[in-house]
């Protein structure tokens, strides 16, 4: 008779992984069934950057598809921002350039031209050093709890 394997328990950092994952794909800023809401603008003066890695970035979304992607496709600089965005001081911040371009959709959402419709980021495993490191006062608050 073949014994069980012994039920690994997760340590601090996979449940903290775990609680991510699972706060940002279905329950982000507390909403049940919200996902990816830092991926968009949205109403809110937010902004995606400043990306620090944009080198690294672009040369592993290249790498990955194959195909060579210019700066202006992936990133934003304060000349466009800045006008795209006229009434949200985020956007008028140099210090937060360059950023993730976002799409000008109809409904004003605003997402990072990578999130899918189905909320998901395309590039996770290659994503920027901002995407994994960001955290808003929600999962903040969130994590601190564990
Ligand atoms: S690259 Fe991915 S994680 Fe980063 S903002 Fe865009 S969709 Fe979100």
């Amino acid at each position: 008779m073949s014994e069980k394997p012994a039920a690994h328990s997760p340590n601090q950092t996979e449940i903290a992984d775990l609680v991510t994952h699972y706060t940002c794909t279905r329950n982000c800023y507390g909403r049940k069934g919200n996902a990816g809401a830092c991926c968009t603008v949205a109403d809110r003066d937010f902004i995606i950057g400043p990306i620090v890695d944009t080198k690294e970035f672009l040369k592993r979304l290249n790498e990955r598809d194959g195909r060579k992607r210019t700066y202006a496709e992936v990133f934003i600089e304060f000349s466009e921002g800045s006008k795209l965005f006229p009434d949200k001081s985020t956007w008028q911040n140099r210090d937060y350039y360059p950023a993730l371009r976002v799409e000008m959709d109809a409904e004003a959402v605003h997402p990072c031209r990578f999130l899918s419709e189905a909320r998901e980021c395309t590039v996770y495993a290659i994503r920027p050093g901002i995407c994994r490191t960001y955290q808003c006062d929600h999962l903040k608050a969130t994590l601190n709890n564990l």
